[in-house]
């Protein structure tokens, strides 16, 4: 899974126990189903936060689930 704008991708690491004893775990973003206008096209995609966030920012009001 990646975000479908700016393509952020799982990272790799290292769960780490009190007892050091160390066992691999993936960095997931933190990926939403959001609706966003895409390219001049509303689309449901699967993007990260900060997409989102930043897309919210940008053009909110323009938005079909928050008309107001
Ligand atoms: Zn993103």
């Amino acid at each position: 899974m990646k975000c479908e704008i700016c393509g952020k991708r799982e990272g790799k690491g290292n769960s780490v126990s009190h007892s050091q004893v160390k066992t691999k775990r993936l960095f997931r973003p933190n990926l939403q189903k959001s609706m966003v206008l895409y390219k001049g096209e509303w689309q449901k995609m699967n993007i990260c936060s900060k997409c989102r966030r930043a897309h919210a920012r940008g053009d909110e009001s323009k938005s079909p689930e928050h008309t107001r």
